[in-house]
C-alpha cells in the first residue's frame, strides 16, 4: 500500500510522463504484493452484518406460545384469517415510515422487491388501473425512466419483461428534472423507478422541489406510475434523518393521487429475508392491488407481522433501533472514507460519495476505467459488483461507476479492501493517462 499512499499528493493529470511511469511501476508492485498476499475480501454485498441482524433477535421470542398468537383484533395469526393487507397494529407501526394511514398500507411477506415485481406485472397484464389498457398490449414497447446509477434489481425487472429503460442523470439531490419532464411527454413512458432517500448507490436524498416536481409534472401517459422505493427510509449514518417530502401527499395535492406506488421493507431493519415487505398507495391504487393479489395469495405471514409489532411497539423504537445499527456500521463507512481520502484525495483519479445514510458508497473512477479497476481488484482478491451493473442493461456509458458495500465484512477487512481498491483505481488511472499520451511501454 505504501506506493499508493506515497503518491497521494500527486494530481495525476498534471504529472509528467516520467512521473506517471514511475508511479505506475510502483503501483504495479503494490498490486503484485496484494495479489501475493492471497486475501479474499468482498465489497459486493449490500447486506447487514451478523451483529446488525442480531439486534433483532427479540423477534425469535416475541411470540412464544399459542396464547400469544392473537392479534389485537383477535385474529389468530396461525390460521387463515384476517385482512390481506396485514395486521392493523403492524400497519399502524409502519405508517410514519410509509407516509400513509394504515388503511392505505399493505404488509406482504419478506420482500419489497416481490411487491414491486407484482405491481409491474399486474400493470403489464391487466393495466395500471381498473379498466386501463394492459401495458403489454401497447403497440410500441413501453418505457421506464431509470435514474442512474441505480438499483440493478429494478433494472432486472424491466429487462425481464421487455420494458425499455431510459437512463436519467442523478444530480446529487435527485434526478435531472428538466430531462424527466421532457421524457414523460412521451406517452410510451409509463413508469419511473426512484430510490428517494439515501439512494442506492449514490446515497442522495431527493430535494423537496424535486419531489414536488415529480408529483406535479404532467405526464402524457394518464396511467404513469412512479415506483417510489423508499428502501432506506430510516437507515441513517448520522444522529438525524434526512427529510423527505411525503410523495403520496404531494401527488394527491398535485391532482395525481394515483401516481405514487410506495415501497419499503424491514430487510435491513430486522432480518433480511425474514422481515416484512411494505406497500402504500392511494385508496384507488390499494383497491387495484388487492383485487389482483386476491388470486395470488390468501394472505401474508401474519405471525411475523405480529412479532414485529410486539418487538417494536412504536415508530420511535424503530428509530432507536436504527441508531444502534448506525453505531455498528458508521465506522465501516468512515474507514472507507479515511482510506480514499488518504490514497485518492487530490489525485484526480476518483470521486466518491460521503453518504448520510443507506448502504453504499458510490465510487466514480477515471472515465473508461471502471471495468479495469474491477478486474484489477478481482486479481488481488477484492470482489466488487461488476462495473456497469448500476446502470440499465449493465451499460455505464462512461465506464466510471463502482458500488461499494461496506456493511457486511468486519471493519479490518473493509479497510484492507478499500486500500486495495484505491491502489487499483490509481493503477488504472496511470495506465489510462499513459495510454492517452501514447506513452505506454
Ligand atoms: N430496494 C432497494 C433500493 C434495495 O437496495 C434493496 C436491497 O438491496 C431492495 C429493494 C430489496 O429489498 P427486499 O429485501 O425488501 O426485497
Amino acid at each position: 500500500m505504501q506506493a499508493a499512499e506515497a503518491i497521494a499528493a500527486t494530481y495525476l493529470p498534471e504529472a509528467s510522463t516520467a512521473q506517471l511511469r514511475d508511479l505506475s511501476s510502483r503501483l504495479q508492485a503494490a498490486h503484485a504484493a496484494l495479489k501475493a498476499a492471497g486475501r479474499e475480501l468482498n465489497l459486493t454485498r449490500g447486506k447487514p452484518a451478523t451483529e446488525q441482524v442480531a439486534l433483532s433477535d427479540a423477534l425469535l421470542t416475541a411470540v412464544t406460545g399459542r396464547a400469544d398468537c392473537l392479534a389485537e383484533d383477535g385474529t389468530d395469526c396461525t390460521n387463515y384469517y384476517g385482512s390481506p393487507q396485514g395486521l392493523i397494529e403492524t400497519r399502524r407501526l409502519f405508517a410514519p415510515i410509509m407516509g400513509a394511514p394504515p388503511e392505505q398500507i399493505l404488509i406482504g411477506n419478506n420482500s419489497s422487491l416481490a411487491l414491486m415485481h407484482d405491481a409491474v406485472v399486474f400493470a403489464l397484464l391487466t393495466g395500471a388501473r381498473d379498466g386501463g389498457e394492459p401495458w403489454s398490449r401497447s403497440r410500441t414497447p413501453i418505457a421506464f425512466l431509470c435514474p442512474a446509477p441505480g438499483y440493478d434489481r429494478h433494472f432486472a425487472i424491466c429487462e425481464q419483461y421487455g420494458i425499455r429503460m431510459i437512463p436519467v442523470r442523478l444530480t446529487g439531490h435527485g434526478p435531472d428534472m428538466d430531462e424527466v419532464e421532457r421524457l414523460v411527454a412521451d406517452p410510451q413512458v409509463k413508469g419511473m423507478w426512484c430510490v428517494p432517500k439515501y439512494s442506492n448507490p449514490t446515497g442522495e436524498t431527493y430535494a423537496p422541489e424535486i419531489v414536488e416536481r415529480l408529483a406535479r409534472m404532467p405526464a402524457a401517459a394518464d396511467d404513469f406510475r412512479v415506483l417510489w422505493d423508499n428502501a432506506y427510509a430510516v437507515h441513517t449514518l448520522t444522529e438525524t434523518l434526512d427529510d423527505l417530502v411525503n410523495f403520496i401527499d404531494a401527488c394527491a395535492r398535485a391532482g395525481h393521487p394515483d401516481r405514487a406506488l410506495v415501497f419499503a421493507s424491514t430487510s435491513k431493519i430486522t432480518y433480511a429475508q425474514a422481515g416484512l415487505g411494505l406497500f402504500a398507495a392511494s385508496p384507488t391504487n390499494m383497491a387495484w392491488y388487492l383485487k389482483r393479489l386476491a388470486s395470488r395469495t390468501i394472505g401474508p405471514d401474519k405471525l411475523n407481522q405480529l412479532r414485529h409489532a410486539r418487538m417494536f411497539g412504536d415508530a420511535a423504537a424503530i428509530d432507536r433501533h436504527m441508531q444502534r445499527q448506525r453505531r455498528l456500521i458508521a465506522p465501516k463507512f468512515q474507514a472507507v472514507q479515511d482510506v480514499f481520502r488518504a490514497q485518492l484525495g487530490g489525485t484526480g483519479a476518483a470521486r466518491w460519495t460521503e453518504p448520510r445514510g443507506g448502504y453504499f458508497i458510490s465510487l466514480d473512477v477515471t472515465e473508461g476505467c471502471a471495468k479495469r479497476v474491477a478486474m484489477l481488484a478481482k486479481d488481488c482478491g477484492v470482489a466488487v459488483v461488476p462495473a456497469g451493473r448500476t446502470f440499465p442493461y449493465g451499460r455505464d456509458p462512461n465506464d466510471t461507476n463502482l458500488r461499494i458495500a461496506p456493511t457486511f465484512p468486519p471493519i479490518e477487512e473493509v479497510r484492507q479492501a478499500a486500500q486495495a481498491l484505491a491502489t487499483c483505481t490509481l493503477l488504472a488511472a496511470t495506465e489510462k493517462l499513459l495510454r492517452d499520451r501514447g506513452a505506454n511501454d
